[in-house]
């Protein structure tokens, strides 16, 4: 392949950063090449036909509350481009052992309603943070700097520093309001007794009422390749198939975007990066993996409350003890009895996921970095405790564990789905404490993954500020087109 005239940039790997990334340079006027080891862009955002003819599968993400709300991704066109968001009535069902399932419903109300004695004390945690939810995201989803939003992010930090367990029983009395705050703080993959998992907790229970958390129609696939077809109609280039493995095999750029973990980094760029931030980035923590499960299946699953039915995610694990218990263990190395689950409904919202009355799913655990133990019992034991007879609707899976997922892509090493742990220490010094963690002590060398602020997801804003960051070394003005109002985003 050859490139007639030196490029600005080469971003290497195509996830949701990746393209992120290639966009903002591309939106900036540098002239952007894309190399990506898969035949098909997307990292974790791509989808397969993982079980049987008829039925599509989310090979990682599945539903994108930081996707639909992401600053960025809402200055783009990618309606225009395939992307379109669907949303469920619910963001989330969390059944329990004991009457209906707690749910999170677009309405303040109406999920307050469903907490009984706690209602008030969830409109006061939670109701104060939809003041302005688009400023406060800008400053969440962002590198640490002088906030924008200094009050909102106030207020959300001073309940977002306890631990899950403490906010939650500090707030609520009810066993409901506990459950439902302990299911969406399980996202951190994190002890919930850790500090900094309260904000993870409010951050997934706020946005659910911003937008409900939708999945993308024809798979998560329709996200990248929106993202793909932007890029290419503002001059970008993309070559799938291409795995870079050393930095002098790269076409001349200007700078180069990592879109990698910060093993493959210092791996690919060798000498050009000095001993000591080598040494530094070798101590990067990876943290727990995940046990996943894809199903097809002859109907929806039987959920004891049918509500279950309306909701994207369905957290499986119980109350916030049963979480707590099975979040700590598997932090330290075991393998839970009844692990706590994330459960999504992708053909509920989606019906072209699955042939006609069919429906696909899929569930994963978390477990210590690279487990070998096969968690397909434990996943669907513990949906059958709210599902009775749902293994009866199984009409195939397809299941991945933590070697397979880093087989699939290098950067989920031993498993690891989030670019690595998130804790105090390293949530805002990924990968390693710099005044600019996109910037590398080697001026044309940047990473731009997950494994950078703000960390794992699918919202792209990694990829935006090491953009940012990139753009600043080619002397290029970051484009400052407007920000789409809350009520008519662009995608
Ligand atoms: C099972 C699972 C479920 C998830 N569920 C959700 C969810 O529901 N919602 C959500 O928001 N997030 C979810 N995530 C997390 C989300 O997918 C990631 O945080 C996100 O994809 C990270 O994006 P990225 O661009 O940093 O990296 P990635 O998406 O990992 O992309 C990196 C890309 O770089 C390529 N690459 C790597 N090395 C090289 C190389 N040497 N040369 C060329 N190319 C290379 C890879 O092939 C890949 O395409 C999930 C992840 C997994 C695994």
């Amino acid at each position: 392949m050859s490139f007639e005239n030196d490029l600005d940039a080469i971003v290497v790997g195509s996830g949701p950063n990746g393209l992120a990334a290639a966009v903002a340079l591309a939106r900036a006027g540098a002239s952007v090449l894309v190399l990506e080891a898969a035949e098909e862009v997307g990292g974790g955002t791509r989808s397969a036909p993982l079980t049987e003819p008829g039925f599509l599968h989310d090979v990682c993400s599945a539903v994108h509350p930081m996707g639909i709300l992401s600053p960025f991704f809402r200055q783009l066109p990618l309606a225009e481009h395939g992307l379109e968001w669907l949303r469920p009535l619910a963001s989330v069902a969390h059944p329990l052992d004991e009457g209906d399932a707690v749910m999170l419903y677009p309405s303040l109300e109406s999920t307050a309603l469903g907490l009984g004695a706690d209602a008030r004390a969830y409109r006061r945690l939670v109701g104060p943070l939809l003041r302005d939810p688009h400023g406060l995201l800008a400053d969440v989803l962002a590198p640490l700097r002088v906030p924008d939003h200094p009050l909102q992010l106030l207020r959300f930090g001073m309940r977002g520093a306890f631990s899950a367990n403490r906010l939650a029983r500090l707030v609520f009395r009810g066993t409901r309001a506990r459950a439902l705050f302990a299911g969406s703080a399980g996202h951190a993959i994190l002890p919930l007794t850790t500090p900094l998992t309260a904000a993870l907790g409010l951050l997934f229970t706020f946005t659910g009422h911003v937008e409900a958390w939708p999945v993308a129609r024809g798979g998560s696939q329709s996200i990248a390749r929106a993202l793909a077809s932007y890029l290419t109609h503002l001059g970008g280039r993309i070559e799938t198939g291409w795995r870079v493995e050393r930095l002098d095999a790269l076409p001349p750029s200007r700078v180069v975007l990592f879109d990698t973990s910060p093993e493959q980094l210092s791996r690919i760029a060798g000498d050009a990066l000095p001993p000591g931030y080598r040494r530094r980035l070798a101590r990067y923590r990876y943290g727990p993996g995940v046990f996943k499960l894809d199903w097809a299946l002859d109907g929806p699953i039987p959920w004891r409350d049918p509500a279950c039915l309306e909701a994207s995610t369905v957290h499986v694990g119980g109350t916030l003890e049963e979480i707590c218990r099975s979040e700590r263990e598997m932090f330290r190395g075991r393998h839970p009895e009844r692990p706590y689950l994330i459960v999504c409904q992708q053909s509920q919202i989606d019906p072209s996921r699955a042939p006609e009355g069919r429906q696909t799913g899929y569930a994963y655990c978390h477990v210590p970095h690279g487990s070998t133990l096969d968690r397909s019992d434990a996943i669907e034991d513990q949906i059958e405790r709210f599902a009775p007879g749902f293994r009866d609707r199984i009409l195939a899976r397809h299941a991945t564990d933590p070697r397979a997922l880093e087989r699939y892509n290098p950067n989920y090493k031993g498993g690891a789905i989030t670019g690595g742990v998130a804790d105090a220490l390293q949530l805002f010094t990924r990968p390693v404490a710099r005044l600019d963690p996109y910037a590398t002590p080697n001026p044309r060398l940047f990473l731009c993954s997950a494994s950078t602020p703000p960390g794992g997801g699918v919202h792209g804003q990694c990829g935006y500020w090491a953009a940012r960051s990139a753009l600043r070394r080619l002397g290029l003005e970051p484009d400052a087109a407007p920000t789409p109002s809350p009520e008519r985003p662009l995608c």
